[in-house]
């Protein structure tokens, strides 16, 4: 297939799965570009897991710092997928991190979706906290279900206490409380992030 399944930046592979998402942020790259860094994340449909690994098998994955599950979409709307590419990533000793909006709870109540990850061999997770609370978060991130920010943050603690490395982050708008979210991360033990709205051009390869 032709689009772009992975891109380096910044010294990390990332990995481009979905394009399918449970929430539509303002600020979403997809509003106004369809990828970054100048290549079409658009995907016309999404690859498979034997696609994926065939791709990484291609690369020297040694070079990289980290695989990221990013790309233009919620990784975790393909769970189970994401659990067994990283299984494969992780017989190399692959540095693995997944890029998250971090609602997944919600559509896996049934699991425990932190554990699944730490057992698959996930080091690390980088969460969008968003916003410093419910009313906000749903102003500006419109996750399909209401209780997401609260689904969220319970996730996030189901991490850090698994043991995965885990990063909350937020864009810096105007409407949030930047201070609070900062003492959120904190209080759940997590790193926190400010993303900024531009991106450092890096140095990248199609595929
Ligand atoms: S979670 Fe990410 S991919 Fe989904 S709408 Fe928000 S910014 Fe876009």
């Amino acid at each position: 297939m032709s689009e772009t399944l992975c891109y380096e930046a910044h010294g990390n592979l990332y990995l481009n799965i979905t394009n399918r998402c449970t929430a539509e942020c303002e600020f979403c790259i997809k509003r106004y570009a369809d990828g970054v860094y100048g290549y079409n994340l658009l995907l016309d449909r999404e690859p498979s897991v034997d696609e994926i690994i065939g791709v990484l098998k291609e690369s020297d994955l040694s070079q990289y710092g980290e695989i990221v599950f990013a790309g233009l979409g919620e990784p975790l709307t393909r769970l189970d997928d994401v659990i067994r590419i990283t299984e494969w990533l992780k017989e190399d000793g692959e540095e693995v991190r997944i890029d998250t909006i971090g609602h997944v709870k919600l559509y896996h109540g049934d699991r425990h979706v932190a554990r699944e990850l730490r057992e698959a061999g996930v080091d690390a997770v980088s969460l969008s906290l968003n916003a410093h609370n419910r009313e906000i978060y749903n102003q500006i991130c419109h996750p399909e279900k209401p209780d997401a920010y609260a689904s969220m943050l319970e996730f996030a603690r189901d991490l850090v206490k698994v043991g995965i490395r885990t990063q909350l982050t937020v864009v810096s708008l105007p409407i949030i409380d930047i201070e609070r979210c900062r003492e959120i991360a904190r209080e759940i033990g997590a790193r926190f992030r400010i993303r900024g709205y531009g991106r450092r051009p890096p140095s990248h390869k199609r595929r």
